[in-house]
This record gives structure tokens, sequence and C-alpha cells, in this order.
């Protein structure tokens, strides 16, 4: 798996790294489904990146993720698919109809540029393509902008495409398409640049804990093996790398959930290597975390039961949008204020009556500097204080609101604090964030229905205990809350679940601390459903569909939707869903993914894998829907979780029933196999499933 061992660089010192480096990792990752292979190539491309030309690393790191920015500073590179086939067309020379028959052949236009330019003879060699060059390029394309602005992004497109040599025209074009189809997630390239930087020497980043010279024994599976498999090696310089390696990805991923840009981690790397890297890129106001979610449970039994008995507090789960704002008093004595959705996205210029309500908090507490909170924006009808629904929200125009324009009022309810007075916040238990959020943000202004007061019950406070929180719970069922979210207050232990260390009686840290991007089991969700239902409604991706019959005939039913693979990142088909549709949802559906789009494929073009289901049609993932279901069950056709449950045989959803449009979820908040097996585990452990029940055949 190791591309090019740092000894043989396969392009001269001290120049930029080409273009074709990076695809030759790109090729290698796009043949493996193995987590290990794909952690050595990046490792390898990350580190000799580092060694050898510094300032690709970066371009690199999105190239290899496939975007362009920060998630909350979304940049688009507004190609659209025939942009990007006429610049196939134009650069290959192929007409109209032989770029058609490529296209059915294939189904891939990364592929269809591979086969297109093969065909081409250069008479004049062109200049290698440059990892810099082809980012910088990318930027470009989506900078561009105003009238004439398609030509001229297609004729950038096109100058990388006539430079492009072999696999370099497919990457590139799976990249302009937005469809890279390898499996390095996320967390797999955080991985893989913690241990490239470990692996480099301190001469090349300046890093004052003594670092291990690149040796390509070091990065062999055997090593990663015995890593993740905890195994002790005799070998001492092994286990120090192991180690080093331990210490840098934990460090690294931290620091990205905190403040997740690239540029940044990057140049703070590149100014003292791992050694105050924290300090150096920590928590900012302006840059949103990546927020703490929280787990599903079925009872109140089960709660107490996973909580191990230690004080918490129930809250009413507010059904509307989860909102980080930022607030800054700024040295010339303005407010800079930020509202981030739950998906990091910046949604300041869709709540002006928030931002305007943060000037207020200002306003009246002088010794405020700066704060982050959580919390939830809800729909309210403001004269009554009535809470509206989720959807009337979801009417809300979503960008450049002015105050005038507002139609639907919301309210805030704040319930997390990160963030005060110029210091991170998430290292306090819940009991001391929740009690400098009160001292902080007290309802200043009763009467005023934009600032809501949580409702909530603390398991320790009640004099009658459990039956108090059981009143809470009844008190939300009747309510318009989707139910309770309860939170642990202080940091506790609690025993162990896990087989061998259950079998030995351990205790397990729980932390009650903000943990950010951790689905955490200090927070725990109780939602009214869940009672009747499977543990958690589920967030799926619709990859494909069958053409209606009957009343349905003309539109896409049943549609098949999908999981996300842990590990690789990839769809994998769960179960057809048919039910919950509105007919006006029918007929968005066959409009959004009509026949002749490029949301719509009559063979597989983007990565997913269907088991045995063969839908008539299969969809660009686009977008994340919750569906609510009966049980998870054992099933023949699906693949999704196979192994966890029985070795031959994947899980699958029974009578799925499609809730609404997660907007603010993106493909990669959809539920993973991780979560659909640990539901199927809840479910074992209620006793469901026993005896063949829950074998879907
Ligand atoms: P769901 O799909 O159940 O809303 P999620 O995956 O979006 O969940 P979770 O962290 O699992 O997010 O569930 C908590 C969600 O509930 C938060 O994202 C937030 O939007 C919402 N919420 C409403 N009231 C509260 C509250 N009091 N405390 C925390 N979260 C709350």
């Amino acid at each position: 798996p190791l591309t090019y061992p740092v000894d043989q660089v396969p392009w001269p010192p001290g120049t930029p790294a080409p273009y074709a480096f990076l695809v030759h990792g790109l090729v290698t990752l796009s043949g493996t489904k193995s987590r290990i292979i794909i952690l050595n190539v990046l490792t390898n491309v990350l580190c000799t990146l580092l060694r050898h030309h510094t300032d690709s690393v970066l371009p690199a790191l999105y190239l290899l993720s496939n975007t362009l920015t920060p998630p909350y500073s979304p940049l688009e590179l507004g190609l659209g698919g025939s942009i990007i086939s006429k610049a196939i067309q134009h650069v290959s020379g192929l007409t109209p109809a032989a770029l058609k028959k490529l296209y059915v052949k294939s189904g891939d236009p990364g592929d269809v540029a591979f086969e297109a330019k093969s065909n081409v003879r250069t008479l004049v060699a062109h200049k290698p393509l440059l990892i810099t060059g082809v980012y910088d390029s990318l930027l470009m394309i989506a900078h561009t902008k105003g009238e004439g602005a398609t030509k001229r992004k297609q004729s950038i497109a096109e100058k990388l495409l006539v430079s492009a040599k072999g696999e370099e025209s497919r990457y590139l074009v799976r990249t302009l398409c937005l469809n890279l189809r390898v499996g390095a997630v996320r967390l797999s390239i955080l991985t893989a640049l913690a241990r490239a930087v470990v692996l480099t020497p301190p001469s090349d980043v300046a890093d004052s804990t003594e670092s291990l010279y690149f040796d390509s024994s070091l990065v062999s599976s055997d090593v990663t093996s015995a890593a993740q498999k905890g195994k002790k090696k005799d070998n001492p310089v092994r286990e120090q790398l192991v180690a080093k390696w331990n210490y840098a990805e934990a460090l690294i991923r931290r620091i990205y959930v905190q403040h997740p840009n690239y540029d940044h981690i990057v140049e703070g790397i590149n100014s003292g290597g791992l050694n105050g890297l924290a300090g150096r890129v920590p928590l900012t106001i302006g840059i949103p975390l990546h927020p703490t979610l929280g787990s599903p449970t079925r009872s109140l039994d089960e709660i107490y039961e996973r909580l191990n008995n230690q004080p918490f507090t129930a809250e009413f789960k507010y059904d509307g949008q989860r909102a980080q704002i930022h607030g800054k008093r700024m040295a010339n004595g303005q407010i800079d204020v930020k509202i981030f959705s739950r998906h990091l996205e910046d949604m300041t210029s869709k709540y002006p009556d928030v931002v305007s309500l943060v000037y207020d908090i200002f306003s009246r507490s002088e010794h405020l500097s700066s704060f982050i909170t959580d919390s939830e924006i809800v729909a309210i009808e403001p004269k009554t204080g009535v809470l509206r629904s989720f959807q009337e929200l979801s009417n809300r125009a979503r960008k450049d609101v002015t105050l005038g324009d507002i139609k639907i009022s919301v309210c805030v309810y704040l319930f997390d604090l990160m963030y005060l007075n110029d210091k991170p916040f998430l290292e306090h238990p819940f009991r001391e964030r929740r009690e400098r959020l009160r001292e902080c943000f007290p309802p200043f202004v009763p009467e005023d229905s934009r600032f809501a007061r949580l409702d909530h019950v603390d398991s320790c406070e009640s004099t009658t205990g459990r039956e108090a929180i059981e009143e809470f719970w009844q008190r939300a069922v009747e309510s318009s809350s989707e139910g309770l979210m309860i939170k642990l207050l202080d940091n506790t232990e609690v025993e162990a679940t896990d087989g061998a260390e259950k079998e030995k009686g351990r205790k397990k840290p729980l932390p009650a601390t903000y943990e950010p991007d951790k689905r955490t089991s200090a927070w725990l969700k109780l939602k009214k459903d869940y009672v009747e239902s499977v543990g958690d409604s589920l967030d799926l991706v619709p990859v494909g569909a069958w053409y209606g019959n009957g009343r349905k005939a003309g539109w896409w039913s049943p549609i098949l939707l999908a999981v996300r693979d842990a590990e690789s990142g990839r769809l994998v088909a769960l179960c057809k869903c048919m039910s919950g549709f509105s007919d006006a949802f029918y007929k968005s559906m066959k409009a959004e993914y009509a026949e002749d789009t490029e949301n719509c494929s009559p063979v597989p073009r983007w990565e997913s894998e269907m088991g045995g289901f063969r839908p008539d049609m299969y969809f660009r993932p686009i977008h994340v829907w919750e569906v609510r279901g009966a049980d998870i069950t054992i099933s023949p056709v699906s693949v999704a979780s196979l192994g966890s449950a029985s070795a031959t045989r994947g899980l699958s959803l029974r009578f799925p029933r499609f809730i609404r449009v997660r907007d603010d979820k993106a493909i990669e908040d959809a539920t993973s196999t991780e979560q659909l097996t640990e539901l199927w585990r809840g479910q074992q452990r209620r006793g469901k499933g026993k005896d063949g029940e829950g074998v879907d055949d």
C-alpha cells in the first residue's frame, strides 16, 4: 500500500508536488475497502508532502475530502453536469453521440473522461498538473461569477483536462462532479494527518519533541493492526511509534471537532508541530464546533439504569432547529454575532431576530465579553407564547431575511454553554455549565417571548424523586415537544457494557463535559414515539427507486433508502420505503429525480452498496430523510451491518415510514451502520427478535 517511500520521492526535491502523486494515492484508495490500507496510503501521501512540499499539504487535504473550504463557509464549484460533459467533449474531440455511448457504458463521468481522453494524441507535451495548481483552479471556478460565468468556468475546467494525463482525467472529473468515490472519510484523513506529522522529522516540521524518522517498515499493516488490536509488540521502536500515533490522533481529532478548519490546523502544525498545537488552534468565536449528540433510549427504566442512578436533569426536547450562537463584544464596542446550524452551516442571515436578541443581551450585561451557546430555535405565536411546529419554522426563508420580512416569530431555548468571556467552557461538567448559563442569560425581560425558559426537572432535586420525573415525562408527552433530553449533571462512572470489561465488573468513566461530535451516553433522548417503535428514528439517504404502480404510476415508489458505512463512508442500501409520503411530495420527488437529470441514472453511478436490491433507477445521494420503522430485522437482501447479527445477512428496517426531509443534515450525518447495529442490539436486549422473530424473509 505504500505508494512512494520517501527516499524515492517521484519529483525533483523542493519543487511543488505533481497532481499525479495525489492521483496515484486516489487510485489505490478507490481499489480498497481495507481501513488499514486506506490509512497507510493517506499517511504516506501526507507525510511525503509534509517533508517535500509543505505548501501542497493543505490543497491535498481539501482535494482528498473533495471540498474547497471549511464546512462552515462552503464554496460551491457551481459546475453542472452538462458543463462538465461539454468540457470533456471539447477536449477529447468526440461527437456528442460517441460521448453519450460512453456515458451509457460506464455511467461515471470520471470513467467517461478517462476513456474519452485515452484516444487523444497531443503533439505538444503539457506541463504536469500540480496539486497546488489544481486546487487553485478549482477555487477560481468557484469564484467565477456574473455574466458569462458558465463559459469561463468551462474554460478553466477544459484547461485542467487538457493537461490531465491518464488517471488524472478520471479523478479530476470525479472531483468536479463532487463524487470522488474513494473511501477516505474525515476521520481517516485526520488520523493520517496525525500519523504523518509524527513520522515527519523535526527539521521539516518544527517539533520540540523527538520525532521518528520515516521508515516504511514502521507503517506496515502489521504495526497498524497491532496498534488497533492493542497488542503489545516486543519492538520498542514500534511501541513508541504506536503510542505517539495514538496521542497525535486523539489530539488532532479533538482540535478538528472544536475548530474544523484545515487551513488553521496545517498552519498550526507548520509553526510548531504537535507541541502546543491545541493552543494555536483553539476553540474560537466565529468558528463553529461540532455539536454534542444524544443517544436514544426507550424508557425511563433504561435511563436510570444507563446513568447508574446518578443525578441528571430532564429537559423538554423542543421541536425546532438547533442553533449554536456565537457572540463577541469587539474592541470598538461593536457586537459580532454568528449563528450556526447543527451541520455548521452559517444561518446568521436567516435569524436577524435572534441576532438582535444577542445585541440586547450584550447591552444589558456589561460584564459579558464573549460566549458560545447551544440552543434550540422554536417557532412561536408571540402573543400567546404557544409553540408552533417544526414544519412552520421550516417555512421561514433560509437566507437574507430582514426584520421587517419576518412572518414566523421564534424564541430561543438556550441549553448549553461552551465558551464564556474569552475562555472555553467545554471541560466543565454540565451542572457548572448550566449554572453559568443561567447566571449570564437570565430572562431579563420576562415578557420578551424571544427568550424562553427551558422546562426541566432535576432527578436529584425533586423531593419525590422518580415520581417527579415520571410526571414530567407525562407533561412532555402531552406537550408539543418531541420528548425529553436527559443530561448527566456531574462526571461519574458507570458499569462497563462491553463483553470482557463487563464480565470483570469494571466501571468506565462517564464525563458530563461537553463532547463535540460525540453521541454521548451522558446525553440521552427519550422521544415520545420511541416507546412504540425502533429506539430512534433513522436518518436515511434515498439512493434509488422503482417505477410506481396503480395510483402511484408516474411517480417513484417504493424508494430505496440507505445508511452510511461507518468506516468507508459509502452508502449501503437498507430498505424500501413506501409510506408516509403525500401526493405533493411524490410529485416534487419525480421532478427532482427526473429521469433526464443528473440526479437519476439507470446504472449505479454513485458510490453505494446495493446488496440484493436492484432498483429501476439510482439516485444521486443529495438528501437525508428522517424515517421511522417498526423494528430492525435480519434481511436476506440487505448488506447493511453485515456480520453484526448474521454472517451472511444484513440488517433492514421493517415498515419504514417517511417523517420529514432533514435539510439540516448532510449525507455524512446519515445514520451509520454502527448506529444501526447499536439499535439492533438494543432491540435484542429488550427481548425482541428472539427465536427467529424479527427475521425478515
Ligand atoms: P434528532 O434527529 O432526534 O433531533 P439529532 O441527531 O439531530 O436528533 P441529537 O443530539 O441526537 O441530534 O438530539 C438532540 C437534538 O434535540 C438536538 O440536536 C437539538 O436540536 C434538539 N433539542 C431540543 N431541545 C433540546 C434540549 N433541551 N437539549 C438538547 N437538545 C435539544
